[in-house]
């Protein structure tokens, strides 16, 4: 019965999001307040209701394949590689707030090449145009998409929760941000706040005007949310800083325009934080490297060979041991664990020198920084907690 529910709480979800973050901006801009934001239009002629009707059609049945994909990744054995944790602090609460960014950015990089491919100009009337038949957008269009733009723009949602450990409560604000920055880029309506123009924002990210440009000369400007590819790829628009100016100032006045940091420092400090992100994500959440056993004051160094971890005692407190060491003796005390998941490893053996004991056992990375080590004496456990050195 489970299922059923689940089935019909996920088709029942997408449909009602797109109607929340599509349907109200679409409802104030576009139905009770247009003449108020006249000065936010981006261009001046107006969609025709025709336009309207397509747009829900296509996002409709878009809302459903998102639907049929998400379950799809729920219940297929996809689901079991993913680094998704749910306890909130098995990394440092800065690692929430920077997956989502890492998500969005991975994220952005597919959508600019495929999106770019999309417009070749032998698929582009098989597939893109549908899309691009909302010459000049409305919210309306933000999920208006050919089936098989749909499912392409999808694939990258599986590949996102395989490579980048997230929280749940990361993978919804990753999801909300896509759509109401997708239905932002699709508004037709310029809405970025005065300062905006002079942070380090309007050198990074893109804007309504960004993505309405794109519709409107149906090429250059392919990012979805940054403008990173676009520069590095010489494919931004020339009219784009020309065409925001020219909005805002209409909105607000004359206006300074000086960036605050120009476009390679900007560059400079996205790839930072990619870096950063990366470390952490493949780097710092692996079992391998030096742990030390706080009580018994051992070093031991755990490797991977063949899928298995081995850990030997490279330092020890106890002088017999550490004399054994020194003659150049191999003690393995934790002997062919496997991963089981993103933070359990099981099946092996642990080997207690002092004791010269054998028993079974389990480790359990409580957070980067942490291992938990359990051993079974017969009936009786023995817990430690391994700090990383
Ligand atoms: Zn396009
Ligand atoms: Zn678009």
């Amino acid at each position: 019965m489970e299922i059923y529910q689940n089935i019909i709480t996920v088709f029942t979800t997408n449909l009602v999001r797109y109607f929340i973050i599509a349907g109200v901006p679409f409802l104030i801009f576009y139905q009770l307040y247009p003449t108020f934001f006249s000065k936010n239009k981006i261009q001046t002629r107006l969609a025709k209701n025709m336009d309207f009707t397509r747009e829900i059609i296509h996002s409709i049945k878009t809302s459903t394949i998102i639907a049929a994909f998400t379950l799809f990744l729920m219940y297929s054995p996809v689901h079991t590689y993913t680094r998704i944790y749910e306890d909130l602090y098995t990394y440092p609460m800065w690692w929430f707030f920077l997956s989502i960014l890492l998500a969005l950015m991975v994220q952005d990089s597919y959508f600019y090449w495929t999106h770019r491919a999309m417009h070749h100009p032998k698929v582009f009337k098989w597939v893109h145009l549908l899309h691009h038949r909302s010459v000049n957008p409305s919210p309306l269009a933000s999920q208006s998409f050919h089936v098989f733009e749909a499912v392409l723009e999808l694939l990258i949602a599986p590949i996102i929760i395989i490579i980048i450990p997230l929280h749940p409560y990361a993978i919804l604000a990753f999801i909300t941000t896509s759509f109401v920055f997708n239905a932002y880029g699709h508004l037709g309506y310029e809405i970025a706040p005065r300062w905006f123009r002079r942070s380090i924002l309007f050198e990074v990210l893109s804007t309504s005007v960004y993505h309405n440009l794109h519709h409107k000369k149906f090429k250059g400007n392919y990012g979805l949310y940054f403008r990173f590819w676009d520069r590095v790829m010489k494919t931004e628009s020339p009219d784009y800083v020309v065409e925001y100016d020219a909005i805002q100032e209409r909105r607000f006045g004359k206006m300074k325009t000086s960036s605050s940091m120009p476009l390679k420092q900007a560059g400079i400090f996205i790839f930072f934080l990619i870096g950063l992100g990366c470390m952490v994500a493949f780097g710092q959440h692996s079992i391998e490297g030096i742990w030390k056993d706080n009580k018994e004051g051992g070093l031991v160094k755990i490797t991977e060979r063949d899928g298995k971890y081995y850990g030997q005692l490279i330092g020890a407190e106890d002088p017999k041991e550490d004399e054994e060491i020194r003659n150049g003796d191999d003690i393995w005390v934790i002997i062919g664990f496997v991963k089981k998941d993103d933070k359990i490893f099981c099946c092996g053996n642990l080997y207690h020198p002092k004791f010269r004991l054998t028993t079974n056992g389990k480790l359990e990375m409580i957070d980067p920084q942490s291992l938990k080590v359990y051993g079974w004496y017969g009936f009786i456990r023995s817990t430690r907690v391994w700090k990383r050195v």
